[in-house]
């Protein structure tokens, strides 16, 4: 962790990466991470095909990685609407959703420092993922979950061997829950997928990776699925990481819970709360996310936009994906949903590669599938 510090998004208090501090404790806000940020490609292993070849900008060692393999995903051409574009199928990650980026390098990190039990909220891939890490790592799991999540989706959680307490309320009052059962825990940590710096610094290895699929340069422009934001705003960290041209970035979001399309073309710095209606993406559906300035960074720094998609679309867009023989859950066809959008409307494109990230399985959305 040499090197490595977090800088309080809203109030630039800074402080050494190296406890378990997940927001500012000055104003409240998420931290960013700071570190070793450059990649040398001539620095990669080519013997090591998971995302631990780039731990010369991660802040945990390989040596000390709780790994299950993680990292390379396919990165295949398709179509969307006529027009070729490249899938980045990150379903394919050991627990079937993009969260292992994240919560290989946070499980490993928190172990690290000594914690022995991690406090999680989430209703779903991200509990699913970071349970998996720890039952890897011998840590325990405790997932905190809304009172509503589907019986299919705790059975992955609970296979894990985590577990689980269900709240009744908001999704902002089940993290609360889980905050409060953490702090009265010496040798647990909060280890939020939402908060926490360091599950970005994993969920960054991804656009490192297309950079190397594409043989050593970015694409023109980037379509992700947003919600807590922590793939998006890895994009912007792994940007920092390699030399340009640079891809822009393209925020989608469910019409039904779209702050961060909302705040963007208010032009505001930061995200404010909203109260969302229902939405099939259901992986998208955080009304308040905690790293707003830094999402809107991102959009804005690389000249990207941000697209809210209704549930026609997005149902019509998952019809495309499943019938190219990818089976991934609703939240995921958000980015190609966002790409389909932007070319009806007439959008101007930058010019060169697309890339769409595909980022959860259908195997554990199969109850939507049905209706
Ligand atoms: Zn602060």
């Amino acid at each position: 962790m040499a090197g490595w510090t977090v800088i309080c998004e809203r109030c630039g208090a800074e402080q050494r990466l190296g406890n378990a501090s997940w927001r500012c404790p000055r104003c409240g806000a998420a931290w960013a991470l700071r570190g070793p940020d450059r990649l040398d490609p001539a620095s990669l292993d080519p013997t090591e095909r998971t995302l631990w070849r780039y731990e010369q900008v991660l802040p945990v060692p390989r040596s000390e990685a709780i790994s299950l393999g993680e990292g390379m995903t396919p990165l295949i051409p398709g179509k969307l609407s006529g027009h070729p574009v490249w899938l980045k199928l990150d379903f394919l990650l050991p627990t079937g959703s993009f969260k292992d980026r994240g919560a290989a390098i946070l499980v490993s990190h928190l172990c690290r420092l000594g914690y022995r039990r991690l406090v999680v909220d989430s209703s779903g891939n991200a509990a699913a993922a970071l349970a998996a890490y720890c039952a890897a790592g011998g840590l325990a799991c405790h997932v905190f979950a809304p009172a509503t999540t589907s019986p299919a989706k705790l059975a992955q959680v609970r296979a894990y061997g985590a577990q689980v307490t269900l709240v009744e309320g908001s999704r902002e009052q089940v993290a609360a829950a889980a905050q409060r059962a953490a702090a009265a825990d010496p040798v647990a940590a909060y280890a939020s997928h939402n908060w926490h710096p360091v599950f970005v610094e994993g969920t960054k290895t991804w656009l490192l990776e297309v950079w190397e699929q594409l043989g050593g340069r970015f694409p023109a422009a980037c379509f992700l699925p947003v919600g807590g934001g922590s793939l998006l705003i890895g994009a912007w960290r792994a940007r920092q990481a390699l030399p340009g041209p640079h891809p822009a970035l393209v925020a989608a979001q469910p019409l039904a819970c779209a702050p961060v399309v909302e705040a963007f073309e208010r032009g505001d710095a930061d995200v404010p709360p909203i109260t969302p209606s229902t939405t099939l993406a259901e992986g998208a559906r955080i009304a308040a996310p905690p790293r707003g300035q830094q999402m809107l960074g991102a959009i804005r720094g690389s000249g990207g936009w941000a697209e809210a998609i209704d549930e026609d679309l997005l149902v019509d867009t998952l019809r495309q994906l499943w019938r190219q023989g990818l089976y991934v859950e609703p939240t995921a066809a958000l980015g190609a949903a966002a790409f389909r959008q932007a070319l009806e409307r007439g959008r101007p494109m930058p010019e060169g590669e697309v890339v769409i990230v595909v980022t959860g399985s259908g195997l554990k959305a199969g109850d939507l599938a049905l209706e």
